[in-house]
């Protein structure tokens, strides 16, 4: 990466003096907005006040009562659109307070300095397994475990973590600072086991005869969506994913350079309008392609990335190539160019049509960012869960999260389409309440069925 690049991009975490200087600035609202547009309302003000009065351990403690990763939500939560976007500053027209940044300083200052060690709590209610070690089953792991359960996490990769691990790129999400959340989890007691995919090297049967009370499935997308175009089959068109989770694994030592389906002085195209064409973009940046640019049909108003990505990666040099709809690619033996037909927006300005011309950018590499689906191995049609007509699996309000299959329960982006990391999160947390409720009901019939 260019010097320049990292000057651009080195957002330095705050001194101890910063951090209570910025949270002096907060106003501690009565009525906190902020809060209010955090998805697991996190007590804001609350560890904000802690902060500025220098009780730093304090502040994570608070944190900690809503959040079990506070200094990977403090890193990649949309908070423009939720906590920040919503402070009340922003109607005063002054910079809203930087709670993403204050939450990531409470939580590597307590790692860092490992203020207090997180108590293993004494796991005597049930067992619970995960299915998944996202966000989702990472959430669900340390909030039952906090409540008293024995929790066991079923990874089907060689380290937990999921899209934070094998995909947010390590320029925007530190994989220090996911290993070190997770070894926070395992500090209160949650047992990890990888390398096993449930549904494959073990059922949800299995489980539950091992005498798991209740299962949390949390296994997101990971099946990409297709993108049909003439001739695409040509070698040098490949997914957004496999190139960043090939990234991550180079980075790891498991696999080698030359894996990386992306080389130096490459022409890349990157089709896809959402988060992951930018870290897909910013990554071929990195890695020194010589012309990067962003293929999207619609135009920057209707792209779903998130603005400020979008805005980092124009400034690093990444091309939008607005109105552009996949149409072919040129080559025979390799990629040599990107056919799109041009699309224009309809009169409502809502829709786009296409304009039947047609234009071939040339390139050495397509990459296809255009969404993901879940894996239909343990959700799929057949596996005695209910899904919906694309896949993703269908759960009851009432107990909040349960898939069709009694005790089993599901939350994140298998139910509720690719969001967000705190998204996630905040279905994961409704579902432990719809766990507890279903385990303890279980026990009541248990108990009073031997006491007849
Ligand atoms: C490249 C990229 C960048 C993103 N950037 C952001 C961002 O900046 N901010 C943000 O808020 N969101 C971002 N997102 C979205 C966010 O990461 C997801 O919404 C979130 O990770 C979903 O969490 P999850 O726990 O439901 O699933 P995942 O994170 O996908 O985790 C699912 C886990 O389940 C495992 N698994 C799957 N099937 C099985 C099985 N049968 N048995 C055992 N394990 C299984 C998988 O290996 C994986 O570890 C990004 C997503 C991507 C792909």
């Amino acid at each position: 990466m260019s010097n320049e690049l990292k000057a651009l991009h080195f957002d330095a975490d705050y001194t101890m003096e910063e951090a209570m200087a910025e949270a002096k600035r907060c106003l501690n609202c009565p009525k906190p907005l902020c809060q209010m547009g955090c998805p697991i309302e996190n007590e804001i003000p609350r560890f904000i006040q802690a902060i500025a009065q220098g009780n730093f351990g304090l502040a994570n403690d608070i944190l900690g009562e809503r959040t079990n990763l506070p200094a990977i939500c403090g890193r990649v939560c949309p908070r423009e659109n939720q906590c920040e976007g919503n402070c009340i500053m922003n109607k005063a027209k002054k910079p809203p307070i930087n709670i993403g940044k204050l939450e990531r300083f409470a939580a590597d200052f307590e790692s860092i300095h490992e203020l207090r060690k997180p108590k293993k709590i004494v796991q005597t209610h049930g067992k619970v397994a995960v299915v998944g070690s996202g966000p989702a089953g990472l959430s669900v792991a340390g909030d039952i475990a906090k409540l008293g359960y024995e929790v066991t996490v079923f990874e089907g990769q060689s380290e937990p973590g999921g899209v934070l691990l094998f995909g947010i790129p390590e320029f925007r999400l530190s994989k220090t600072i996911v290993r070190r959340e997770i070894a926070r989890l395992e500090g209160l007691g949650v047992k990890f086991v990888c390398n096993t995919f449930i549904g494959q090297d073990k059922t949800l049967d299995e489980l539950f005869a091992e005498g798991f009370d209740s299962i949390f499935i949390g296994t997101g997308t990971h099946i990409p969506q297709e993108v049909r175009m003439e001739n695409d089959e040509v070698p040098g068109v490949f997914q957004a994913m496999h190139l960043l989770t090939n990234v991550q694994l180079v980075d790891n030592g498991v696999i080698s350079k030359d894996e990386i389906p992306v080389k130096e002085g490459d022409r890349v195209v990157i089709i896809g309008g959402g988060n992951v064409a930018m870290d897909a973009a910013r990554t071929c940046v990195r890695l020194g392609c010589s012309a990067v640019t962003v293929a999207y049909r619609r135009n920057q108003e209707q792209m779903p990335a998130l603005f400020s990505e979008y805005e980092e990666a124009r400034q690093e040099g990444v091309q939008f190539q607005w109105f552009a709809s996949p149409a072919g690619v040129e080559g025979t033996d390799k990629v040599e160019g990107f056919k799109y037909e041009v699309m224009a927006l309809n009169e409502d300005s809502a829709g786009i049509h296409g304009t039947g011309q047609y234009q071939v950018m040339p390139v050495d590499k397509i990459i296809i960012a255009a969404g993901h689906k879940p894996n239909d191995r343990l959700v799929g049609e057949g596996n005695n869960l209910q899904v919906d007509e694309k896949g993703y699996l269908v759960v009851s309000e009432e107990p909040y999260g349960m898939t069709s299959r009694e005790g089993a329960f599901a939350g994140g982006d298998v139910v509720h389409k690719p969001a967000t990391v705190v998204l996630a999160m905040r279905e994961a947390k409704k579902a432990v309440d719809g766990m507890v409720k279903y385990m303890e009901i279980k026990r009541a019939m248990e108990n009073a069925s031997s006491a007849e």
